[in-house]
């Protein structure tokens, strides 16, 4: 980190990607008298978590983002900004017809088996892992998740689900995928543990205006296209694009899940009564719809869905969710080695450090570069 107001170039950091990881860090530099420039390759910020108003709804165009922290900071950080509801993830699993809440608690057993006390549902519990008691260390994911709940919740509820989102066989998927299931005794469908919770009122784009806001911001500009030119024109980089795209692929490419979001308005104010749904039948080609008003208690007359599709990963399209398995591990650990080499640029965020990170996560990240 250099003086501020070195003059040395036009601007002290030029940002890349006017993401969460991009928009904090700006927002501190700026804070400390740093002159920023964020440019972004798409054609709005907020990366992931950029909403587009529709019929007066945010839709949440990358997938349906709920903030939820353990850490005070930075909640009292994001609180600073912009004021929270209390929008608590209470997804609900949709299986042959029939609705069960998750996380898997005393509502979800009670409506699989009957059972009302949580002694009666430890019973039921411990009767279906019986049957797989002998598989010592299991080999693939089937064999992990019949060991851990049994027979009944891995058909209804795991199976299909997984199968869709990592487009192969649970006899084929590694066990650390699923390395245990919490199951709560208690008849409470909050999905989170964390301490904090909710949703920035008036939506993310608002958090997002208020982190950049003074900051100069230029739209559908590609680093790795300009690169050339946008090198001149700040002495320090803070990268948060893809770091095998930074080295252009030199050592191969890193491999993603994507997602295909499908968006419908529809002409009613109320279409499944709850923010998510996942569909866990391996049947149904989606993996879960998303009612987009319920995030913020909405009263439109229309309403809102998205059907999100997980879908395979080709360079160009969206990358969602590293597969950290042992081979991208291994190609990641080589370039951040070519990163560790370069001196003035600093790489960040989901996809320059190719890990999945939660929004409280990248806060945090950011924040502790400055401490
Ligand atoms: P991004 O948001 O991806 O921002 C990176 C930005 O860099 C992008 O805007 C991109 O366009 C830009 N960029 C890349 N390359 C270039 C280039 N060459 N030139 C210019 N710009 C470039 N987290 C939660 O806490 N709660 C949730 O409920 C939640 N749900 C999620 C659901 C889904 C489906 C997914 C995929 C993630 C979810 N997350 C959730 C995680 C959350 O989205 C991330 O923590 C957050 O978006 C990461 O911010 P980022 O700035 O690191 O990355």
């Amino acid at each position: 980190v250099h003086n501020p107001n070195s003059m040395s170039k036009e601007y002290d950091y030029l940002i890349v990607g006017a993401g969460l990881s991009g928009s904090v860090f700006a927002h501190e530099a700026k804070k400390r008298g740093y002159r920023c420039l964020v440019i972004d390759k798409r054609p709005h910020f907020g990366g992931n978590v950029y909403c587009e108003q529709i019929a007066g709804i945010n839709v949440h165009q990358y997938g349906p983002h709920i903030f939820h922290t353990d850490n005070k900071e930075v909640w009292d950080y994001v609180n600073s900004f912009v004021e929270f509801n209390r929008f608590t993830n209470s997804p609900l699993a949709c299986v042959n017809g029939r609705m069960y809440n998750l996380p898997f608690n005393l509502n979800t057993f009670y409506r699989l088996w009957g059972v009302r006390t949580p002694s009666e549902a430890k019973d039921k519990i411990e009767e279906q892992r019986k049957r797989f008691a002998h598989i010592s260390s299991p080999s693939n994911l089937e064999e992990q998740a019949l060991k851990l709940c049994g027979e009944d919740i891995y058909q209804l509820l795991i199976k299909g689900y997984t199968e869709k989102q990592w487009g192969r066989k649970c006899t084929e998927l590694p066990t650390s995928i699923i390395k245990r299931l919490p199951f709560r005794f208690t008849f409470d469908n909050n999905y989170f543990n964390d301490r904090y919770q909710g949703v920035p009122i008036g939506g993310y784009n608002k958090l997002i205006s208020k982190l950049l806001d003074g900051i100069e911001v230029r739209l559908g500009v590609d680093y790795i296209r300009d690169r050339t030119e946008l090198n001149q024109i700040a002495d320090s980089i803070f990268y948060t694009g893809c770091i095998d795209e930074y080295f252009d692929h030199s050592l191969g490419y890193l491999e993603y899940r994507s997602l295909r979001f499908e968006h419908t308005l529809l002409e009613i104010d109320n279409y499944q009564g709850n923010a998510v749904v996942n569909f866990t039948d391996r049947s149904v080609p989606y993996t879960r719809v998303i009612e987009h008003k319920h995030f913020e208690f909405g009263k439109q007359p229309n309403t809102i869905i998205t059907h999100e599709y997980p879908n395979a990963y080709k360079h160009g399209e969206e990358p969602y969710y590293p597969i950290n398995n042992q081979r991208n591990n291994e190609l990641y650990e080589k370039y951040k080695s070519l990163a560790n080499q370069q001196s003035n640029v600093v790489f960040c965020g989901r996809l320059a450090e190719y890990k999945y990170y939660d929004m409280d996560d990248v806060i945090e990240n950011v924040l502790n570069l400055w401490k």
